[in-house]
Formats: structure tokens, sequence, C-alpha cells
């Protein structure tokens, strides 16, 4: 999957995502990501990129023209034929989860907008923007930390980027459970031991531990995804 990210601050994404295993996922070739500075397409003499909103307020708003600069010069290198999806980062957007993250590795490319200031001129939303998505109910000073947590969280999901999807579908909120605990040596560790059943290697029992480990967790820390899980499952032992 190719992914695209509009910025004012391009450092700041692409350095987040050469680390670890997104940064291996892109020397791999399982990945691309490409920032592109959106101030490289103002065309007024001091490159802003910014200004006043109309009708007053405090802030200042991305302008219009810049964006929609950056937006053409990225559609210009890509296949036109590829399923593409245009996000705007946004506190006003669909609330990310994994079901999104699933949804979205279903496109061979994502262009992402972050914003900075108040926000961007609403026209660039109507005229390039498939959709809005937030990351949380809380706002962040720019696009750039939600655009780096929606790319890793679909490129965990791709083929090659972990070891098998074993890796992530048995995990806190993919399964609809959360985790059970994990522990690995020393077997003591400041006087706490590790459970016993997981050093008995008796498979099935450790499976039925953290099955019961899971629905415990879930239900004491999340009722909804509990409520949610017995519900899929009310017809199974
Ligand atoms: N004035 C905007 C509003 O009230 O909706 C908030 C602007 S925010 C300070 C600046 C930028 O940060 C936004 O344009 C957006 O790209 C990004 N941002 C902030 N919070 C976010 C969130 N929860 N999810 C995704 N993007 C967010």
């Amino acid at each position: 999957m190719r992914f695209d990210i509009m910025t004012l601050f391009p450092d700041m994404v692409s350095m987040v995502l050469a680390e670890s295993i997104i940064g291996r996922a892109q020397r791999a070739g399982h990945i691309e990501v490409h920032c592109h500075q959106i101030r490289d397409f103002s065309e007024n003499k001091h490159h802003n990129v910014d200004d006043t909103p109309y009708g007053g307020g405090v802030g200042m708003v991305m302008a219009a023209p810049p964006i929609y600069g950056c937006y053409r010069s990225i559609t210009e290198q890509i296949d036109p034929g590829a399923r593409r999806r245009v996000i705007y980062l946004s506190p006003r957007g669909r609330l990310f989860t994994q079901d999104v993250a699933r949804e979205l590795c279903g496109y061979d490319e994502l262009i992402l907008l972050c914003g900075h200031y108040e926000g961007v001129d609403e026209r660039i939303i109507e005229e390039i923007v498939d959709e809005e998505i937030s990351i949380g109910d809380y706002v962040l000073t720019g696009g750039e930390l939600p655009a780096c947590i929606l790319v890793d969280a679909v490129s965990r999901m791709l083929d090659g980027v972990l070891a098998s999807p074993e890796c992530y579908e048995g995990e806190s909120i993919a399964s609809g459970l959360l985790e059970y605990p994990q522990y690995t040596r020393p077997p003591v560790f400041l006087g706490r031991e590790v459970p016993p059943i997981l050093l008995s290697g008796h498979h099935e029992n450790i499976d039925k531990w953290r099955a019961e480990q899971s629905l415990l967790l879930t239900e004491a820390r999340r009722p909804d995804l509990y409520a949610a899980y017995k519900e899929t499952h009310k017809h199974t032992k």
C-alpha cells in the first residue's frame, strides 16, 4: 500500500514512521510512505500557507490553494486505476477504530491531509476529501500524530508487515476482547511469580486460562466490549 501524507511538518511524520516495524516494512517494500510539504505549493512571495478566518475569530486557517497544488502533484504521480481514498485527519471525523483500520486495508493508496492551527479551508475538504477521520475525542495541535497512528494501525495488518495474521488477530480489540496477561523470563520477578499454569506445558489448559483471563479483564475494564462479545457469542458455549 502507498501512503501520501500532505503536511506542513513532513519530518515529524517521516521520522516516526522510519523507526521499528513500520520502518522495516518500508525498507522491505511492503508499504510506501511519501511525505509532501504543502508549503512547497504556496504561490505567494513569502510561501505563506495560512490566513486569518473570514468572519473573524482566533487563529489561522490553512488556505486551500497550496493544499490543492500538493494534492494535484500527488495524483499526477500515482496510478489512476488505484483504489484510493483521501482522508482529512480531523476531530470532527468518524472515530478511528480497529474496524476502520481493517476497512482501509482494502485500498491501494491512502492520501492523508494533516491540518494545523484552526484547521483547513472547508472548500478543500469539499473538493478533494472522501472522509474525515478522528483518532479520539480530544484536540491535538496538528494532524501529523493522527496520520502516524493511522498508517501504523493499517500497515500492521498488511501482508508481510508482521510475521503472520495471528500476530494481530488475537490481540486486544481485534479479537473483540482485551488480551490476557503476558509473561516472559525470569519466572520470579521481585517476588512475583508467573502463574504456574503457564509453566505447566499443558496447552489446552493454558488456552483455557488465557480465554478466562481475557473475559475477566474485558468485563472489568470494558463492559461495552464485554456486552457486545456476549451478545455475539450467546449461542456458543
Ligand atoms: N479548529 C478545529 C476544530 O475545532 O475542529 C481543530 C483544529 S486542531 C487544533 C488542528 C489540526 O489537528 C486539525 O486540523 C486536525 O488535522 C488535527 N487534529 C486535532 N485533533 C485531532 C483528532 N482528534 N483526530 C484527528 N486529527 C486531529
